[in-house]
């Protein structure tokens, strides 16, 4: 660390520089610029190297920050990067899409005052870095045992499993449905926060590491959860969220009316050159489109009709500015970007034209009523108060819940009252289910939540299994 205690007065906290808005409103790439060596050496350089660092007790899988901020500040970057692997599976992507100021940056001791420390895109630069340079996980000296794992879905929890597994000798086989890897990583969070051939770059990775993909590959279809019980000595479910909350308003089947998720997908297809047909994808460029949410998922739909080139994109959210859910930082770029925010507009239906085509939201206003028993102020409704909205296209964002699969009741897996699976981690072996054989993180677990918590639960079912393997 540097001789200058007060470094963090003398430097102020920089982010890295954001591409220019010509290119964002029009390109699905990622909108932040990396940081060189000189920038990250003095943004490093601002850590206090606190003895009790809070960015690390609030970091989900307790990363080694000041650590490898120390080793980063000093340009080794090799030895940053393994130190980073150590706690983390995906380290370049947490540094690209984890909110970090509601983490790890939220905790830093110097955030309330001076700013934080850029720890995210330090942990995104470290990784980058070491790739180009050349480095690859050295798995060399690991001691091979006679164990396989079926690792159900190759999203941020089955990779972060089969990650940990491969690195302690047990041969991890990854079943998705999808023919890339990532699960939201690739098919749900777009290009502008975290581009395609960063996971692309994951997966040559991984397969180096001996991790086997069986891609398009669907259980329950393709093959049976029966056989994998089977063939394997343990199965890990990181199976995720799926299906959409409706807004139970009128008219919200109709043609014109979109959730959130296919929207992204089609869009990520295309992308990606997986379209099947020119008519599975959802193309907004001209339309008039309302966005109904104000979470991370609204804003990531609001920024994706932009790019396709909508005329207009509003994003009407029940709540106010203050009490959206969606990061600060998100916000703030679609407001850039050209997104209309509307607020405390709660929608009531879709207004359909002569042929049965969307062609407006109705919405009433709110005021916020009384802090309900989670202290969120629940929006009530204002009487007379209706408009309409004109819009060719209304997308719904309003969130995701699990949905269990027949084959897991089949075979003893017990969900809780949520359709979560119940898979806890303070049990003999971390995140088994009821069936013994059988562990499970991630979304599918705890409900929609983050790519940290997912990855975390993914290492954390890696040890259980291994407990129980014996290996
Ligand atoms: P998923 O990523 O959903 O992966 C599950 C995988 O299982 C999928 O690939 C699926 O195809 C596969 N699968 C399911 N059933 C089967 C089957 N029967 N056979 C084969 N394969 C199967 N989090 C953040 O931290 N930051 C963000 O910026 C962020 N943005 C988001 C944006 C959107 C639009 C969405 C929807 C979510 C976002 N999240 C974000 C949340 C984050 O993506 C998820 O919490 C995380 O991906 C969950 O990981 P997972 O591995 O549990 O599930
Ligand atoms: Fe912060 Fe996420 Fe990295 Fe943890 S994994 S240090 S919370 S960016």
């Amino acid at each position: 660390m540097s001789q200058n205690v007060f470094q963090f007065i003398d430097v102020q906290r920089v982010d890295p520089p954001k591409k220019p808005l010509k290119i964002r409103k029009i390109q699905f790439v990622e909108i932040y610029e990396s940081f060189n060596q000189a920038q990250v050496g003095m943004q490093a350089d601002r850590c206090l190297d606190c003895g009790n660092p809070y960015c690390e007790w609030k970091c989900p899988v307790h990363n080694y920050i000041p650590n490898w901020l120390k080793l980063a500040n000093e340009g080794r970057i090799l030895e940053a990067v393994e130190l980073s692997h150590q706690t983390n599976s995906l380290p370049e992507v947490c540094g690209r899409v984890c909110p970090q100021d509601r983490l790890c940056e939220g905790a830093c001791t110097l955030n309330d005052r001076f700013g934080a420390v850029t720890i995210g895109n330090i942990e995104k630069y470290i990784t980058d870095k070491a790739f180009e340079m050349g480095w690859r996980p050295d798995l060399s000296k690991v001691v091979k045992t006679d164990k396989r794992v079926a690792v159900i879905g190759a999203g941020p929890a089955g990779l972060a499993c089969a990650d940990v597994l491969a690195r302690n000798g047990v041969t991890p086989v990854v079943f998705d449905k999808y023919p890339e890897i990532g699960g939201l990583l690739t098919f749900g969070i777009p290009s502008f926060k975290l581009e395609k051939e960063v996971m692309q770059r994951r997966r040559e990775i991984f397969e180096g590491m001996g991790v086997e993909f069986r891609l398009e590959t669907e259980v329950g279809r393709d093959v049976t959860f029966a056989d994998l019980l089977g063939e394997f000595d343990a199965v890990f479910l990181g199976v995720g969220t799926y299906k959409y909350m409706k807004g139970g308003f009128a008219n919200e089947e109709a043609p014109g009316v979109y959730d959130a998720l296919p929207y992204l997908i089609s869009n990520a297809n295309r992308l990606l050159g997986f379209e099947k047909a020119q008519a599975d994808y959802i193309d907004f460029a001209g339309k008039q489109v309302v966005v109904l949410g104000g979470g991370d998922t609204a804003m990531d739909c609001v920024r994706t009709a932009i790019r396709q080139g909508a005329d207009r994109v509003i994003c009407a959210y029940r709540r106010d500015a203050e009490n959206m859910p969606g990061s600060k930082r998100e916000v703030k770029n679609a407001q850039e970007e050209g997104v209309e925010f509307m607020f405390n507009l709660q929608p009531v239906g879709v207004e359909l034209d002569a042929h049965g085509r969307t062609c407006g939201i109705k919405v009433v206003s709110t005021a916020l009523g009384e802090p309900d028993t989670n202290g969120r102020r629940n929006p009530v409704v204002i009487e007379g108060s209706e408009q309409v909205l004109p819009a060719d296209a209304v997308v719904m964002a309003f969130g995701f819940q699990p949905n269990p699969q027949p084959w897991m009741a089949e075979h003893g897996v017990e969900l809780d009252s949520r359709d979560r699976i119940k898979a806890p981690e303070k049990a003999e072996y971390a995140f088994q289910t009821s069936n013994p054989k059988v562990f499970a993180g991630g979304d599918a677990v705890r409900g929609s939540d983050l790519v940290v918590t997912a990855i975390y639960e993914g290492r954390k079912a890696a040890e259980g299994i291994m407990d129980y393997l014996a290996v």
